[in-house]
């Protein structure tokens, strides 16, 4: 990450949070701090903190024995200072001395509860707030660097897919096709497996199973949904529904409406559009053929540095979409007991209408 973005993107945050009337934002290591600065600090007991004044400039405290990883970081890049701690020193004094007399704190929404109670103890009378909604109005709207990365992730999880049906037929686990799909991965280019979802006939009515030792038989619809991070640290979540020979009718049929639902729902994607009207195209849709009640989540999340990030596309979100928002789009139908079949796709708002990271075929890939 150039020292420039790091900077850009400092400010910006230390605008909103003037704006927003908020002395400071306090970031502990994890997505924020990673997009923030582009210090991938491993989160430990020892406080690792990025301070961000509303007056004033941000601070990084870090262990004495991670100095130079933070400073080798872009954190050393952009020129923010790097204050020290040393093992018998309270760091959160340090940081309680360092903020002064301010009236509030927002904090990360990921920070422990350790160190939110600790910070509390320093600064007994500094409100505590949640810096989320502030970070998650920057980390929502990807810049060109983000779309790449994310774009980069989509062809590789795609290419995973693509070898998918050779890892499926009758008689294999879902546990050893998913540990086939989890090789697959690593070797197409993410450094880490997220989730590997082989839910195999009555398994895919459970749209969070992951894998287990029932053995794929004839008949059985099996929806695999699959993940992991880039060494950018963006995210690939993409699912297909494939069938073992034929599934029958019933869930034909369901799934032609699924297609069309999941269309529809892209389609709506647009500058000024809301969340909520996305999830409802397609949800619309599956209700026509009478299948509403089987379609039992949202429409889909934000993705980027998380797999689930803001913004949610679910009913009673209104927030309208800008150029620049990354998410999926994943709606499913779940039959308890017989089946289920989702199609996911990460989607881009563009200028002009939805951009589809993920290409490969939609339709139920049958397998012998
Ligand atoms: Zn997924
Ligand atoms: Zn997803």
């Amino acid at each position: 990450m150039s020292p420039d973005i790091v900077r850009s993107r400092l400010e910006r945050l230390r605008g909103l949070a003037a704006e927003s009337g908020v002395s400071a934002v306090l970031v502990s290591p994890g997505p924020d701090l990673r997009y923030l600065t582009g210090y991938d600090a491993v989160p430990l007991e020892r406080l690792t903190l990025l301070v961000v004044p509303a007056s004033g400039d941000p601070v990084l405290f870090a262990p004495h024995l991670e100095e130079l990883a933070a400073v080798a970081s872009p954190v050393g890049g952009a020129g923010i200072p790097v204050v020290t701690w040393r093992e018998t020193e309270d760091p959160y004094a340090l940081v309680a001395g360092q903020l002064g007399s301010v009236s509030s704190v927002a904090l990360d929404n990921h920070m422990w509860a350790e160190k939110v109670l600790r910070l509390g103890e320093a600064m007994p009378t500094v409100e505590q707030l949640l810096a989320g909604a502030l970070i998650d109005r920057m980390r929502m709207v990807k810049d060109d660097a983000e779309i790449a990365a994310l774009t980069r992730a989509a062809a590789a999880i795609d290419r995973v897919h693509a070898q998918v049906p050779h890892l499926l037929r009758a008689g294999r686990t879902e546990r050893e096709v998913g540990a086939d799909i989890a090789e697959r991965i690593l070797a197409e280019g993410h450094v880490t497996v997220d989730f590997v979802i082989v839910a195999s006939g009555p398994n895919g009515a459970s749209p969070h199973h992951e894998v287990s030792d029932r053995v794929l038989q004839s008949g059985d619809a099996v929806v695999v949904d699959i993940g992991g991070m880039m060494p950018d640290g963006y995210r690939s979540d993409c699912t297909r529904t494939y069938a073992i020979g034929d599934p029958g009718e019933e869930f034909l049929a369901a799934f032609a409406v699924l297609k069309q639902a999941q269309e529809k729902s892209v389609e709506q994607v647009r500058p000024g559009v809301s969340c909520a009207s996305v999830d409802s195209a397609g949800r619309d849709h599956l209700a026509q053929a009478g299948l509403a009640d089987l379609f039992i989540h949202r429409t889909g999340h934000g993705i980027g540095l998380e797999t689930h990030e803001a913004p949610y596309i679910v009913e009673g979100n209104d927030l309208p979409l800008q150029v620049g928002m990354a998410f999926s789009v994943e709606p499913g139908f779940y039959r308890a007991g017989q089946y289920g079949a989702r199609i996911e796709d990460i989607v881009i708002v563009g200028e002009a209408g939805p951009i589809v990271l993920n290409h490969q075929p939609r339709d139920l890939v049958v397998v012998s």
